[in-house]
């Protein structure tokens, strides 16, 4: 990370979770939480806990919601320095419902928390003016004041010569929406590096074919294209027309969250740190695997050296 650190932009939040599954929060039930969460959280700390330089740029209220993401960041290793605390607000929340069907019911406090305090701080101009790479994760568009954030430092951070990468990571419900569209469309169109799931990369494309689709990503300024398929594995696509094709870890799923964001964290931060394609995406696929292992949304997020050893001790889905 020669350049500087990889760094991201958006929520950070609290995740409580139903500990039985069903619908909805219509009467007591049993909750467990709090746990550090909001996916540019966890991108960042996978990314930290990995070995990679790493900060945020986010906002948190004056309370213990805070104070355990913080701690955790901290402790991760990543650069806490421009994550801000609201006075006035609290920290954002995530209340959670795992269905049967593996749905799930949420009950969110984002808009109206610290968490879409974001702001353009000199403690956040100072970290993208060191910075090397941004990660742009299409969750944090939600929050208003991002965007511009965003655009702020990825003139700064082209401008000295790093690199940009972007997940869409977009809830259905807002593809339609003609801004979402337009922002997707300029990160596709400046990321060099794109890490799409599902119906995400067709969204981002604009076409309906996966080879054409990543063809559309490849052909703007992506040198690499990063396809998660949940429990199916990976692949990376690449300009010079390579395909890697990564198969998943056997696992039993126990919080499906925060796999995509740990995946992108564990890629970012091993590419930047020189691996070849291949053993990045060994660990970015052990690093999504090893999450949903876990209850809790970075709770499964690995070092170097546990991610070995979930790589050494555990075997290749069979499709
Ligand atoms: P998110 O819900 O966090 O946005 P995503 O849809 O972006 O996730 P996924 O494809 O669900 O991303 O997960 C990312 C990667 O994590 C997968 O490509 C795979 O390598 C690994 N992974 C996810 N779920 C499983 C699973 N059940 N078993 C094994 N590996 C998994
Ligand atoms: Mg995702």
């Amino acid at each position: 990370d020669a350049l500087g650190p990889t760094i991201t932009i958006g929520e950070i939040l609290v995740e409580i979770m139903a500990t039985d599954r069903g619908a909805g929060f219509l009467e007591p039930i049993t909750l467990i939480g709090p746990y550090p969460s909001g996916a540019p959280a966890i991108f960042i700390d996978q990314c930290a806990r990995i070995g990679g330089s790493a900060g945020i740029i986010g906002c948190v209220g004056n309370d213990d919601f805070g104070r355990v993401n913080v701690a955790r960041l901290r402790a991760d290793g990543a650069d806490v320095s421009a994550i801000s605390t609201s006075p006035e607000f609290p920290t954002g929340s995530a209340f959670v419902r795992y269905r049967h069907d593996g749905s799930r019911d949420f009950v969110f406090n984002i808009a109206r928390s610290a968490a879409a305090q974001i702001d353009l701080t000199p403690a956040a101009r100072a970290l993208i003016a060191r910075s090397g790479h941004l990660h742009v994760m299409g969750t944090a568009f939600a929050i208003p004041g991002a965007a511009r954030i965003i655009e702020h430092a990825i003139t700064a951070i082209t401008a000295r010569g790093g690199s940009i990468s972007f997940d869409p990571n977009v809830r259905k419900e807002l593809l339609g929406q003609a801004e979402t569209r337009a922002r997707f469309a300029r990160l596709v169109d400046i990321a060099d590096l794109i890490l799409p799931s599902g119906e995400e990369l067709f969204v981002a494309a604009g076409m309906e074919a996966e080879s054409e689709a990543v063809q559309a990503l490849l052909g703007r300024n992506a040198s690499e294209v990063a396809l998660k398929r949940g429990a199916d594995g990976s692949t990376v696509f690449t300009r010079d027309g390579r395909r890697i094709d990564c198969p998943a870890f056997a696992v039993e799923e126990i919080d499906p969250t925060g796999a995509g964001d740990c995946f992108g964290g564990a890629y970012v931060a091993c590419r930047r740190l020189g691996m070849p394609i291949e053993q990045a995406l060994t660990y970015a696929n052990a690093a999504g695997a090893r999450n949903v292992t876990a209850k809790g949304p970075m709770e499964g997020a690995g070092t170097r050296a546990e991610l070995d050893a979930f790589i050494a001790a555990t075997p290749e889905r069979r499709t």
